[in-house]
């Protein structure tokens, strides 16, 4: 596997496999992986002929007081990871690589300015979906990929790459990845190593109120209202769970949904002790 840590290496690698008619895909991370991406790797090896991964704690992404400085990292593991996953490239470039007024930020970005990035994540996170469609459009441009890989698990996030990449005319394809989730349930992620093991049984809770709502769901339920009342006095009955939100919304737009018709996505943020933890579920009805 090669690593690349400057743009001119990724560039020049991209230009002679696209040179010998390869189809390459790209599947953007922000590093501490784990089987969930590991999921996105696979799916990409699958659909593709050479597969770029990158790894890159974008900071435009992260608002004043979020977890930017603790996020878990190590590369040598993830190497391993994406190697063992058939990974072709890993671009794992510096953050004055990506951002070279020496500032982790720069002066143009590209913002969704519909109601998409207001709601859900949005609303506590109002600078974050500006940051992500920023990393995504420059990992773009870079990698120039055929076809890019995104987890559900950020649901929100993939409904707004799907939408900018739309708006944009970027002629990538957008795959969307189910949730890998641990035996018990809890949704993978590299936040999870944040919890002590009183939380992490907590967590659970995430998972359960999944199940409880996709119950309901197929029980005949169709008020979203109802489902989510549900799910929020399971919730609230953890006494280390706080929620952030749950919500029911349509998940073309992120706009409220009420009843279960068409593509409808149940998606929820919840604090356990100090970790934001994400789940949700799609109902196509
Ligand atoms: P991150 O490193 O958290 O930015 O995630 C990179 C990509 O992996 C995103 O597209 C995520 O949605 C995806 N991802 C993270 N956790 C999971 C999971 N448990 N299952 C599937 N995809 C995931």
């Amino acid at each position: 596997m090669i690593v690349a840590k400057t743009i001119a290496e990724v560039r020049q690698q991209v230009r002679e496999w696209k040179a010998e008619g390869l189809v390459v895909g790209l599947v953007p991370t922000m590093g501490y992986l784990h089987e969930g991406h590991a999921s996105l790797v696979d799916k990409a090896v699958s659909m593709c002929d050479r597969v770029v991964a990158s790894d890159f704690v974008n900071p435009t992404q992260f608002g004043p007081g979020e977890d930017l400085e603790a996020y878990p990292r190590d590369f040598e593991r993830d190497c391993k990871l994406l190697e063992e996953h058939g990974c072709n490239m890993v671009f794992y470039p510096s953050v004055d690589e990506m951002y070279p007024d020496g500032n982790g930020s720069q002066d143009t970005y590209v913002e969704i300015l519909n109601d998409m990035p207001k709601g859900l994540c949005g609303k506590t996170r109002p600078t974050h979906f500006r940051g992500v469609c920023t990393v995504v459009s420059k990992l773009f441009n870079i990698v120039t990929p055929d076809k890019a890989f995104f987890g559900q698990k950020d649901a929100q996030q993939l409904a707004i790459i799907k939408r900018m990449v739309r708006d944009m005319s970027y002629g990538i394809e957008i795959i969307g990845c189910p949730i890998v989730r641990e035996d018990d349930g809890l949704a993978k992620s590299s936040r999870n190593t944040y919890l002590s093991a009183e939380e992490r049984t907590a967590a659970l809770v995430l998972s359960r109120s999944v199940r409880l709502g996709q119950q309901m769901v197929a029980d005949g339920e169709k008020s979203t209202a109802k489902v989510v009342a549900a799910m929020v006095e399971m919730i609230e009955a953890e006494p280390l769970a706080k929620i952030d939100y749950v919500q029911a919304v349509n998940n073309f737009d992120m706009s409220p949904a009420e009843n279960f018709e068409g593509s409808v996505l149940v998606a929820m943020a919840v604090y356990v002790g100090k970790t934001r933890l994400l789940d949700n579920f799609i109902i196509e009805a």
